[in-house]
């Protein structure tokens, strides 16, 4: 697309957005896969809509509160990356967009605070503990004295969380040791559901690898830099540059973490760092694609009986990282597993880091939407890559059928190597 964009006037993202804007032809085959499409049905909420509004803006033809709305409603899915045959890196454009747009834009009182909450409590496990312990009280209260803006936030805490999981530095590789890797433990994960990082350490160490868990890891910074918070997406990037030792991989088990962690040169581009971010995030690996690159986690035992599970593509593991086939290859590895596809494969879950508290009405009906095709699908297990995700599956099967279990594809694993 032609365009007046100065790369010089908006700073080191200048490159990476001009580039995004000048590859879109505008041809529009990445309209049928953009879910805000789907649900909002306008030309501008879609990816071409999305681009040429950027464009305007950062041309100055179009005032940025005008196009606001319409970024705001993107899930930042990268469905619409796959779909391109111009190769359009849509990334490049929206996040360093919402990082400029933070600057220039005001806010609502009840949205900034609310922001501000999530910015202090999501990314400390800790802190998240202890709010997320609050939830029912909270949710109770809900409908009476919290501001609307914040009562979706509410609505999504669980009513009670697993006790958590303090993991250790170092565990050992069973047997022969056949590589050393880090594991980043995430946030908001190690709340919900902390089986999940026993589980990934359980397989990896009998697959013959030695975890580190290494103490001075943060948040990934994804979920800053997916609102715009630039300032503490570098701040998490840099510290975890910092905590992560030279290993064989840096594994991560949250797709929207090993996204983030692969976006850590663009968050950091022009800065001294730029060249250690790009080193740690080529060594950033989802435990899937490093598990089969291990050649699997070795003989799993026949318990005789015939599984059907639905396996749910987290966006930031197929779209953000390009990794579809080997996660279900390791369910395939269960002897008795059949794995089927749901009838919208494509299309996000609502999830999508802070969306379903941003925008909760789209959240909402892409999750039932999601939760009916599991439904439809016939499985009595669905398996996914993403806390967020299997958050957002949880709440809305648990509306229309509790017996489906919603487990992370590390979970399964370990289960059935467990012969459990
Ligand atoms: S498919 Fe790619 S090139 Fe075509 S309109 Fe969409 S982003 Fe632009
Ligand atoms: S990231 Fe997702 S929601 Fe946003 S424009 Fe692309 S396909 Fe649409």
């Amino acid at each position: 697309m032609l365009h007046k964009i100065d790369p010089e006037k908006v700073g080191p993202f200048g490159e990476p957005m001009e580039e995004a804007v000048r590859s879109c032809v505008h041809c529009g085959f990445c309209l049928a896969a953009c879910p805000t499409y789907g649900e909002l049905g306008q030309e501008l909420d879609t990816p071409r809509g999305r681009i040429v509004l950027m464009k305007e803006v950062l041309e100055g033809g179009v005032e940025m509160e005008e196009a606001l709305p319409h970024l705001d409603a993107c899930l930042g899915c990268l469905a619409c990356e796959p779909a391109c045959p111009s190769g359009v890196q849509y990334r490049n454009l929206i996040s360093p967009f919402r990082a400029l747009a933070e600057d220039e834009r005001s806010r609502p009182l009840g949205e900034k605070v609310r922001r501000r909450l999530v910015s202090l409590t999501l990314p400390y496990p800790n802190r998240f503990r202890a709010v997320a312990r609050m939830a029912k009280l909270a949710r109770s209260l809900a409908g009476r004295i919290l501001p609307k803006a914040m009562r979706p936030m509410m609505e999504l805490l669980p009513s009670s969380l697993p006790p958590g999981q303090k993991l250790q530095e170092r565990y050992e590789a069973q047997g022969e040791r056949r590589a050393t890797v880090a594991l980043l433990a995430g946030c908001a994960q190690q709340v919900l559901d902390p089986d999940i990082n026993v589980a990934t350490i359980e397989v990896l160490t009998r697959s013959g690898a030695e975890v580190l868990v290494p103490r001075g890891q943060t948040c990934c910074g994804a979920l800053s830099w997916h609102v715009g918070d630039h300032r503490a997406a570098k701040d998490f990037a840099r510290r975890n540059i910092e905590a992560f030792p030279e290993v064989d991989a840096v594994i991560t088990n949250a797709a929207g973490c090993g996204s983030g962690m692969h976006e850590y040169p663009l968050i950091l581009k022009g800065t001294d760092d730029e060249e250690r971010a790009a080193e740690l995030a080529a060594r950033v690996v989802d435990v899937s694609v490093f598990l089969e690159q291990l050649g699997g986690p070795g003989e799993i035992p026949d318990r005789g009986e015939e599984v059907t599970v639905a396996y749910h593509d987290a966006c930031h593991l197929s779209n953000g990282q390009g990794v579809r086939s080997d996660p279900r290859r390791l369910l395939r590895r269960i002897p008795g597993m059949k794995v089927v596809e749901l009838s919208d494969a494509h299309l996000c879950c609502g999830s999508a880091g802070t969306y379903n508290i941003d925008q909760p009405e789209v959240a909402a009906s892409l999750g039932e939407q999601k939760a009916r095709a599991v439904l439809g699908s016939g499985a009595k297990i669905v398996a996914s890559g993403n806390i967020g995700c299997l958050a957002q599956l949880k709440m809305h099967l648990g509306k229309l059928d509790d017996s489906i279990r919603v487990r992370h594809t590390i979970q399964v694993l370990r289960d059935a190597l467990k012969g459990i």
